[in-house]
Order: C-alpha cells, then structure tokens, then sequence
C-alpha cells in the first residue's frame, strides 16, 4: 500500500491518541443525554461533561469550571464572545492576520451594529505593530486577536498584548485555536475576556467541540437560545454559566475526547509535544528554503512560532503542488486561503495562497525527509518553473 504522510494538522489534528478514540466509543455507547433528565444514563453523561469541564478549566488556569462552556467549535466560541460583547457603536481593535471566523462576524457587525474596526497593521512575517496597536487601543472599546496565525504560524506575544488591554481597561477576546494545547494559556492571570479554541486541533479531541472561556465579571450575551435542562419554568435564558450560553443538547462525546486528549498531552507533557512539533517544522522550513524556486513565507525559527510552514513556489499553482503531493506520493498538506485572506494580504501571498505543512506529534523525523525529497522531485521535473 503506498505511504500516507498527513501534515495539515493545523486544520485538524490526525491521527488522535488511541485513548480519545476509545473515550468517543465508550461514551456514544453509554448514551444518555447531558442534564436532560435525572435517570441514570442522563446523569451519567452530564458526569462526563462536569469531569471535562474541570479538566479543561484546570488545564487553562481557569478558577471556576463554570466559566468554561462548550461551544460546537472556535467558530461558534468566537461568534458567540464578539456578538455578546460588541454593542452598536463600540470601536473594535483587531490585526492584520485574523481568520475569517473573525473576520466575518466583524464584518457582520460593522453592517448591522455600526461598530468600528480598527486593523493593526502586521509586516510579512506576520509580526504585530505593538506601537499601532497601542495606539489604537487608546480609542477603542474592545481587542480581538488571534493567538497565532494559520498561515503565518507565527505566535503574537499574548503575556505583552494582555498587558496592554488591562492597561487601556479593554475586553480583550483571543483566538487561540491555533495554540491551544501547545502554548501554555493561564486564562485568568492574563485577565483576558474571552479565549476560543477548537477540541479537533492540538487539544487532540474530536471535531465537534470548542471552548469559551469566559473572564470574572465578563458578561457575554447568549447568541443562541434555547433549553439548557435549566429553570425550564421561564422563557429567559438563566442568567448564570455555562447555561446562559450553552442551550440546546451537548456533544458529550466530542467533549469527552477533548478531556481524554488534555489527559494525553498532561502524559507525555505540552513541551514535550511542542518541541516535536517545532522540530519537524523547522526542519521543514529550512530545507524546502533550500529548493530553488521555493519560497517560505511567515514566521523565521527566530520567531515564537507554531508547527505551521507556508510556502509558495514560483508561476505555480499551490493546489497543483498540494494535489500531486497527494496523488504521487500520499502527503497530505493544505493549499490556499486557509479561510484567512487578511493573513495572506499581510504576508504577500493573497494572489497564490500558500502550500502549507503542519507536521503533528504523531509524525516522524523520516517522514518529513520523505517530504522534503517529494518536494525535491517535483521541482526537479520541472514543475516549479
Ligand atoms: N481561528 C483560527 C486561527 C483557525 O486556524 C481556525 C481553524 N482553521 C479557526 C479560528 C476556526 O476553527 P473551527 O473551524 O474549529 O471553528
């Protein structure tokens, strides 16, 4: 059989741990449904959703589980913290290299509630204007950033921005679907709003789940309404979390995986799994640099940055690349907008898209020899001219 190499696990990570598959077995088998009754296969399933919410909650520093709901994913989390905390007329300060689960709801936002966005510039490497950024939060409402880019790969210095935000007495809500599980997040000492992330990434969980956390005394209007197995006698939504931002019936399976995926990375350790990663990546990066006509865009190793590579290959289609990678030699890598043109205006590459690597935990040192080697023969025959 030939080989399959899977490297677009910025999109979602694969393979997971053998325990998070196990994990979604046992609990779609267990059935029942989380806080919708008070027999014994409905509480053993809200048993599940509580244990992960304390887990997660521990993992992310966060003093009170209940300020950790569970969203579908990022997205739902990001739409459901920018619509709760965005009111009509609010000056927003955001960056140059968000992703459209972003970018859209602002978008939506300025149309229908009149809100300003002010966008702070980042350079080609995907590095943020700190000075603009201050400058802009001076006449600004409210902050939203990602935590690192999913093309750039690079990682904004989140301790720095944090600090701006509490000095400027600004909401601040990060996207950190991109580090989650592999930076360390301690939610409540950075004093943040709101921070989204995504379970199926480097949270290892599978794909149906995304978290919310929630600040002390941030009050997040609900975006969806709805039952939530709580004061069922009224027609509003209770006023207290998670409920008051979690209606309708929870995925307790993916919600499970997500806890057995933090209970994997607390075994063999986030920085031990970081520096795999970051390994294979700046392998990668500085060997594909080395091919003529192979250009690698974004973070540099002298960067904080994530497992995510971005090239371009001269007068060539990245979907081309991506597709004969794919057909010829089994790799699996991503080609294109990645769902985040402001990303690919600020690097350069908005016209291409870029070809993008994102070795996981679960590849090997041979693997990415294998890679680059593919790489190698395709500009060999030709391709990158
Ligand atoms: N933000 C960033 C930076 C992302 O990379 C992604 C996923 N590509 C999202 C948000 C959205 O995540 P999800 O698709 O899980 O909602």
């Amino acid at each position: 059989m030939k080989q399959r190499i899977y490297l677009d696990n910025a999109a979602t990570t694969h393979p997971k741990p053998e325990t998070v598959y196990k994990t979604a077995d046992k609990v779609l088998r267990a059935g029942g449904n989380a806080g919708r009754g008070g027999h014994s296969f409905s509480r053993a399933a809200a048993e599940v959703v509580f244990v992960a919410r304390s887990q997660a909650a521990a993992f992310f520093g966060i003093g009170d589980s209940e300020r950790l709901v569970f969203t579908a994913n990022a997205t739902q989390a990001l739409n459901t913290a920018l619509f709760g905390l965005i009111k009509p007329g609010m000056t927003v300060v955001t960056t140059a290299v968000e992703h459209n689960a972003v970018v859209r709801p602002l978008k939506a936002l300025e149309r229908d509630r009149g809100i300003k966005v002010l966008v702070t510039a980042c350079d080609e490497g995907g590095r943020i204007d700190l000075p603009e950024l201050e400058r802009n939060c001076k006449q600004a409402d409210i902050i939203v950033a990602t935590h690192a880019s999913n093309v750039s790969g690079l990682v904004f210095p989140l301790k720095q921005l944090a600090a701006i935000a509490v000095r400027y007495s600004l909401p601040f809500i990060v996207d950190a679907a991109q580090t989650a599980g592999s930076e360390l997040i301690e939610f409540d000492k950075l004093q943040l709003a709101a921070m989204v992330c995504s379970g199926h990434k480097n949270l290892f969980g599978v794909q149906g789940c995304g978290l919310l956390a929630v600040g002390k005394n941030c009050k997040i209007a609900p975006l969806i309404f709805g039952g939530t197995g709580s004061q069922s006698e009224s027609a509003e939504m209770p006023d207290f979390l998670p409920d008051a931002l979690e209606s309708g019936t929870q995925n307790a399976a993916a919600i499970a995986t997500l806890a057995a995926g933090l209970e994997f990375i607390d075994k063999i350790g986030r920085e031990t799994i970081w520096r795999h990663k970051i390994k294979l990546a700046d392998y990668l990066r500085s060997e594909l640099a080395a091919i003529i006509g192979l250009n690698i865009h974004g973070a540099t190793a002298d960067d904080e940055r994530t497992n995510v590579v971005s090239c371009t290959v001269n007068n060539c289609d990245s979907g081309e690349i991506a597709w004969r990678l794919d057909d010829e030699y089994g790799i699996a890598v991503r080609p294109g907008m990645h769902c985040s043109p402001w990303a690919h205006r600020a690097l350069g590459t908005l016209q291409t898209g870029t070809l993008r690597f994102s070795p996981g935990w679960f590849n090997t040192e041979l693997e990415m020899e294998q890679v680059v080697e593919a790489v190698r023969k395709l500009s060999n025959y030709q391709v990158f001219k």
